[in-house]
């Protein structure tokens, strides 16, 4: 949320740049370009701060010294303290008490992504150990890439030059011109993006000027061409003033950039387990396959873990001798917030069917047996970052400058995104396929082809016509833009990319499309997913059952005397029912089994590489916690009620899913002729069990509680 901030400072180029940073990241600025009118602005009781930020040193009296007097008269305001050059600020230090009260100091030449990032922590006060240790991977990692671009950008700059000499040359060549305009162009995208201000400036220029040169008279030509020469100059210049203040930030920083210590996009797995060696040959896993290990060697820890470091998954070893514990914890894991939907895992020396169910209705999403076949504990780590990566979103970048990319990348992968890179806009459909993304950034100038016509072309495929589409594009006339909202695009970012309106942007898109997709998806009384949603989800699980030759289950359940419910106890109290039965088997089972509302008071279950028998199981579970649930009727009479549901095994009852929801369906009848109340696996044993039920008379009916 944006927070009030007061920013004191003399130096406007300065306070411009950095209101520009703050109020990117949703803050709201007042600026003060001397104590005294600082002053003036903390005297209006109207506005409380949540921050000031003061530069020093003030033109015109000792901000120190002022600090104190204000603190001394009661301003509680956190401060931040901005030092012209590191030597200034190291001699600030020096005087600094505690009744200074300063939260943050730093020195000027500040790089802006990063100072906005330590801005907010500040502001949101986070402490601990794993924030403050997530910002300083960010911090070491977009450093690199700065350091990175710094040493390229000399190069850059003389295939500008080079291509700027080819086409003085040659003025009748538009080819020529247009390369000029391309280099000038990526350049400006880049090194603004990463900080290089001055030099996305003169870029910009030199872009503007290489793309009109050739329609002007030869007179003029010349001279806009030694226009653009000085405009050169001048660029070396910035260039390398720029690349040392951001050298110099990075030697202040302390950092060193090439040795990030951990990727903040890394999956981090929580493994629990008293046994050391394990422990070590997890971890050892987890380096070779980029997983972050967190380990606890007993429950309590497990927990402190889990609130310490933002973990994606956990694999819990069940001790043998209180298998409860263990399930215990699953439990309470799932109850941190944040946590509701943690992908887990088992490993257990043994493979007792009652522990098995249990870990399902914990939640478990694998069952591993000890000793770990060879690869199994790899597969497992692997299922989890799949399940866990299925929450995250999946953003595309087709762009042909590879730079801009990485940094494109590197500021969405710290919020947790997965990001593809795509370079050649020609083999976009392929990448598509293959990795299907929720969100897509597309670059306007590539070569061949624009991403106008990339978006158009898209556009006409059904499967892509949802998809929201950023533009990222240097060229911010009014003409570009409508062609952008014309060729089908959502929307459109202006190059260099301003971090903060990046993540904003897309975000707003992904939320968007996300609540789209749920309200389209879902169904509102039960919360589960809709028919269609689900039949979509469960070809999908066909597909991957056929491709690694694993086995999957389906249940169709249908609520037993439904329409006695809604008869006796009216149809208000039937939806109550509906949307207990779909809470339950939302929070019963794994992240990723699939629960649908199959029609009226029929749901559908899949388990992916489950088979029916630990299906009926764990359904049958859920069937017992139903049977206790009390639903209160239209004239607050109780009542309880019962379900019934037929299970079908991929491959062996069937090998399409209409083969097996027949089957499945077929069961469900057998279950209700039998008495309702129960759960049928199997035809024959159906049948054998229907001549011993004709006698009974036992039946699954709505019942008043109580009894
Ligand atoms: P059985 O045990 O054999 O399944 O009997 P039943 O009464 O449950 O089955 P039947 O198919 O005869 O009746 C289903 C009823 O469910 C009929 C319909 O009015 C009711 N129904 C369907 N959708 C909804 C709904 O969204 N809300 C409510 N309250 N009732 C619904
Ligand atoms: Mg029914
Ligand atoms: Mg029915």
């Amino acid at each position: 949320m944006g927070k009030q901030i007061l920013l004191v400072d003399s130096d406007l180029q300065f306070a411009k740049l950095v209101a520009s940073v703050l109020e990117g990241r949703g803050h709201k600025i007042v600026q003060a370009d001397s104590l005294k009118a600082a002053e003036a602005a903390l005297n209006k009781p109207e506005t409380p701060y949540d921050l000031m930020i003061v530069g020093s040193p003030m033109p015109q009296g000792d901000e120190l010294h002022w600090i104190l007097e204000r603190r001394r008269s009661g301003m509680i305001t956190k401060l931040v303290l901005v030092g012209e050059s590191g030597k200034h600020i190291e001699s600030l230090r020096t005087k600094i008490t505690a009744d200074h009260a300063v939260a943050l100091s730093v020195h000027k030449p500040l790089i802006p992504y990063i100072f906005g990032a330590q801005i907010d922590r500040t502001i949101d006060d986070d402490r601990s150990e794993a924030a403050a240790q997530k910002m300083k991977d960010f911090e070491t990692m977009f450093l690199a890439l700065v350091t990175k671009y710094a040493r390229v950008l000399p190069n850059r700059i003389n295939e500008l030059a080079e291509a700027i000499e080819r086409a003085k040359n040659n003025p009748a060549s538009t080819d020529l011109s247009a390369e000029v305009r391309g280099l000038a162009h990526k350049i400006k995208g880049t090194g603004g993006s990463l900080g290089f201000r001055r030099v996305s400036e003169l870029m910009a220029y030199i872009e503007d000027a290489a793309a009109t040169v050739h329609e002007k008279p030869k007179e003029e030509q010349l001279i806009i061409w030694a226009e653009v020469d000085r405009k050169l100059l001048e660029v070396k210049e910035a260039g390398d003033s720029e690349c040392q203040e951001i050298n110099e930030a990075v030697a202040a920083s302390g950092l060193k950039p090439q040795q990030a210590t951990h990727n903040p996009a890394m999956t981090r797995i929580l493994v629990v387990d008293d046994d050391r060696g394990f422990l070590d040959i997890v971890s050892e896993l987890g380096k070779q396959r980029l997983v972050e290990i967190v380990r606890a060697s007993g429950l309590k820890e497990a927990l402190e873990q889990a609130v310490v470091y933002p973990l994606d998954a956990a694999l819990i070893n069940v001790l043998p001798d209180h298998p409860e514990q263990c399930f215990g914890l699953a439990r309470q894991l799932r109850e941190l917030p944040g946590y509701e939907n943690l992908p887990l895992a088992f490993v257990s020396g043994q493979a007792l069917v009652k522990n098995m169910v249990e870990a399902a209705h914990a939640g478990a999403s694998l069952y591993l047996d000890k000793p770990l076949a060879s690869d199994a504990l790899e597969k497992a780590v692997q299922h989890l970052v799949n399940i866990r990566q299925g929450g995250r979103p999946r953003i595309l970048i087709c762009d042909d400058d590879e730079f801009f990319c990485n940094t494109v990348a590197l500021v969405l992968r710290n919020e947790g995104m997965i990001v593809r890179i795509l370079n050649d806009p020609s083999k976009i459909l392929d990448t598509m396929q293959e990795y299907p993304p929720e969100l897509l950034l597309l670059d306007v100038m590539m070569p061949g082809v624009t991403g106008f016509e990339v978006c158009r072309m898209l556009r006409q495929i059904p499967r892509w016509q949802d998809l929201p589409i950023i533009f990222l594009t240097g060229q911010t006339g009014v003409e570009a833009r409508l062609e952008a909202f014309r060729s089908g695009g959502d929307d459109y970012l202006p190059k260099p990319v301003v971090n903060e309106e990046l993540l904003t942007r897309v975000k707003v898109r992904l939320d968007r499309s996300r609540m789209l997709k749920d309200r389209s998806d879902k169904d509102t009384t039960t919360g589960l997913l809709l028919r269609r949603a689900f039949s979509e989800q469960l070809g999908a699980i066909l597909a991957e059952a056929q491709r690694l030759k694993t086995t999957f289950t389906i249940c169709l359940l249908d609520v037993d005397h439904f329409k006695k419910v809604n008869d006796t106890y009216g149809h208000l109290a039937g939806d109550k029912v509906l949307a207990g039965l779909g809470q339950l088997l939302s929070r019963r089972f794994r992240v990723d089994d699939l629960r649908g509302r199959w029609g009226g008071e029929e749901f559908m279950l899949a388990f992916r590489r489950e088979t029916k028998a630990t299906m009926h199981l764990a359904v049958d579970r859920v069937l017992e916690e139903f049977r206790n649930m009390t639903f209160t009727g239209d004239k607050g009479e109780e009542f309880r009620n019962s379900f019934s549901g037929g299970i079908a095994e991929y491959p062996l009852d069937g090998d399409s899913v209409f083969e097996l929801v027949k089957v499945a369906d077929a069961r469900l009848y057998l279950a209700k002729r039998r008495g309702r109340n129960r759960i049928v696996i199997d035809d024959e044993e159906a049948e054998a069990e229907e001549k011993t039920a004709q006698s009974s008379t036992a039946d699954g009916a709505i019942q008043p509680s109580g009894r």
